[in-house]
């Protein structure tokens, strides 16, 4: 049957009119697409090539593959039928509009295959009833991370609009020339079908299947308009986005190079790279993010999608056209931007950004691979670094890491302390030869009360499995983590520089510590600063020992043990088995997943420098997570970070379970379960405490 393309309307040929409307849709698309362009232009430049071959398994596993949105069972099905029928119906459209131009058009190995017609059709079908789904999701059902959007429902009506739209007109061609029919279209057919059923065919069909033609041309034209002014603007830049996602080290944060710059981080939107930029246009408001973020989920005011979505607004309405008009000679206020807000403290809360724990699980659940926390990081250094607007909580960190080279200002000295009458050498010089790791061992396990008795148990298991270790002692100084992650860049060089110097000075080559955040710091930080070594964290090395056959963990230790997945290890650093590994090998123990676990753990709380904070609002994020502990009623939370041992302790506390429930390193679990059969459990218990100094 002819294309309503070749048909002629009075005089004028449908083609000319199919023209006229898709070279006005054409250029109002790129008239957007153009601006939002130059907007980008506007960010610093960073590279983001290279390593090709990740960047397509990307594009291929998370684009094509849709991986992310299938972590949410229920949404993620649905997105991805729209999703893959959008594809597929993108090539019929191909075809409908070759054919509305040229008459005949057909696309080589594709059009007229039953494969080809069996999948529109199909995809037509699914596609409505996944919009039926998402309608009732957005107006019935309205789950808490999805905002009231009436764009969204614009869109959604859109969408049902092309599908139905293609599927009647398809029905009416049929019922008009019921010889075109084929068993690879079975809806449609079945369509014209039923119209024939009712009498609507002849003429009345021909008309019909000429206004839907219609009225399918002119949805999808309008949508196309639609998307680059709306958040379906991600249908374009999700692709690049995702192919442009940083390929580095998770846990590597991006140096600032000092001698470069006397601008130090994101002041104003402009500051962020273009692959920043490019985030904030690529958000699809899912609130995912939100979803899944301890602050906001525990009552703070950071909220991660706002931060993304006030940055576009921001770039979008404000300082790009500011900006632009600036640099064509106008001013801003010709342009609609009478006045430029603020970034920080204006369009983004400072409290907000100092919310952040930095744990990750917002970046981990993003199906679009948007960056929040290098961004939340980058403004941090700015109000530190630039403007010296901080909580007053971190002078004091701040000023330890400087003149001590801790947190708490202890006296570096006293460093070693906790290895009293256990032999454990304290290199002054050179690691020797015969000597395999370093043990680093990290502020808290030298200081912290708690976090000694886990150093103590960690250095006794590593000694019974007959591994050889040493520790810097005073040489040893904080590997800057905190002050990094809360935006103090120059004081974390300058402790990582030290740090290196004696690493490499010692002659260092393995490192085993048991803090996660060293371990992220130590393995893919310090490279930055030209220390490579083979960093592994304690959990990893217990595990290799009782794989060997090194150590045995074969006295039973009857308890149920849930487990906390450290931020820092898991999320950063893809360290889920290890622990676990050794856990199950305990004898008599039983092991139970808490309902957010593995790479949807929930952060203890400490993480971003939050440790070193006051939470005045909403739930503690730490008792938030000792809850979820509670839930699998275990006796025990055991932990691999002493920065969650610490949060955890005050958690239990502050929850007041600690007649039921416990927080233990894996270490400690370990020792207990790897002592010598025939010594006398309490007494050995009570002297590995009555050792802690
Ligand atoms: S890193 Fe964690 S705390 Fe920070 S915004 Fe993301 S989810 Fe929230
Ligand atoms: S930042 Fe990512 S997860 Fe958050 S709302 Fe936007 S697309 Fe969704």
């Amino acid at each position: 049957m002819t294309s309503p393309g070749q048909f002629t309307y009075g005089f004028v040929p449908g083609w000319t009119i199919l023209l006229v409307i898709a070279c006005v849709a054409f250029a109002l698309f790129a008239a957007r697409v153009y601006r939002l362009y130059r907007y980008l232009r506007l960010g610093v430049s960073e590279s983001r090539f290279g390593d090709n071959p990740e960047r397509i398994r990307r594009f291929f596993a998370y684009v094509l593959g849709q991986r992310r949105m299938f972590r949410d069972p229920r949404a993620g099905p649905m997105h991805a039928v729209i999703f893959w029928g959008f594809i597929v119906i993108t090539i019929g459209t191909v075809e409908l509009l070759g054919r509305g131009f040229f008459g005949h058009f057909d696309i080589p190995l594709i059009s007229g295959q039953a494969w080809f017609l069996l999948s529109v059709d199909l995809f037509e079908a699914a596609v409505i009833l996944a919009i039926a789904y998402a309608f009732y999701r957005r107006l019935v059902s309205k789950p808490r991370r999805l905002m009231f959007s009436g764009q969204a429902l614009v869109i959604l009506s859109l969408i049902l609009g092309l599908m139905v739209t293609a599927l009647l007109a398809g029905g009416f061609r049929l019922a008009y020339d019921p010889a075109q029919s084929t068993h690879w279209a079975p809806i449609t057919d079945a369509i014209g079908h039923a119209l024939r059923g009712v009498g609507l065919t002849g003429g009345t069909a021909d008309v019909l299947f000429q206004v839907f033609w219609w009225a399918h041309v002119c949805i999808l034209f309008s949508f196309l308009v639609f998307i680059p002014y709306s958040k379906h603007l991600h249908i374009v830049t999700a692709p690049f986005n995702v192919y442009f996602s940083s390929i580095q080290p998770r846990g590597a944060l991006a140096p600032i190079d000092f001698e470069a710059t006397e601008d130090f981080g994101v002041g104003k939107v402009e500051d962020l790279s273009w692959k920043h930029l490019l985030d904030t246009y690529t958000c699809t408001e899912c609130g995912r993010c939100d979803s899944v973020c301890p602050a906001t989920q525990t009552g703070k005011e950071l909220r991660p999608r706002s931060i993304i979505l006030n940055l576009q607004h921001h770039l979008i309405e404000e300082a790009g056209p500011h900006d632009l008009a600036g640099s064509n000679g106008g001013d801003g206020a010709a342009h609609g931007a009478e006045s430029v807000h603020p970034l920080l403290g204006g369009v983004i809360s400072e409290q907000a950004l100092w919310d952040c724990t930095t744990c990750r699980a917002c970046m981990e659940e993003c199906p679009v691979f948007i960056e929040h926390v290098p961004k939340i990081v980058d403004m941090r250094r700015s109000l530190v670094m630039m403007q010296s607007r901080f909580p007053p909580e971190l002078n004091d960190m701040f000023r330890g890491l400087e003149l001590a080279g801790n947190p708490w200002q202890y006296t570096n000295e006293t460093r070693a302390n906790w290895t009293q009458d256990l032999n454990i050498p304290v290199f002054e010089d050179r690691v020797p030869e015969d000597v395999e790791y370093l043990f680093w061992v990290g502020c808290y396990g030298s200081f912290d009360t708690r976090n000694k008795k886990v150093t103590v148990a960690l250095a006794t298991v590593l000694q019974r499995a007959g591994v050889t270790f040493g520790i810097l002692g005073p040489r040893e100084k904080c590997c800057g983590d905190p002050a990094r992650r809360a935006g103090n860049e120059f004081l974390y060089q300058m402790l990582a520089a030290e740090n290196v110097e004696t690493l490499k000075g010692a002659g260092v080559r393995k490192i085993v510590t048991a803090c996660a955040h060293c371990f992220n710091n130590l393995k893919n930080e310090m490279p930055q600063v030209g220390g490579r070594f083979e960093v592994v964290h304690h959990t990893e090395l217990i595990a290799q020992l009782v794989e060997s056959g090194k150590l045995q963990l074969d006295q039973a230790v009857e308890k149920t043990v849930t487990y906390h997945d450290p931020c820092y290890l898991g999320r950063y650093n893809g360290v889920y088995d290890p622990p676990r590994y050794v856990l199950e090998h305990v004898e008599g123990l039983n092991i139970v997943e808490m309902a957010k676990s593995r790479d949807k753990s929930f952060c203890c709380g400490a993480g971003g420098a939050r440790g070193f904070m006051e939470e005045p609002a909403g739930q503690r994020v730490n008792e938030a997570r000792v809850a979820q502990a509670e839930e699998t009623h275990a006796e025990t939370l055991a932990v691999s970070c002493p920065f969650c041992m610490n949060m955890f302790q005050d958690g239990i506390q502050g929850r007041g379970v600690a007649d039921r429930l416990a927080g233990e390193d894996v270490a400690e679990i370990a020792e207990i379960a790897s002592r010598p059969h025939d010594a006398d459990r309490d007494s050995a218990e009570r002297g590995r405490t009555a050792s802690i100094p």
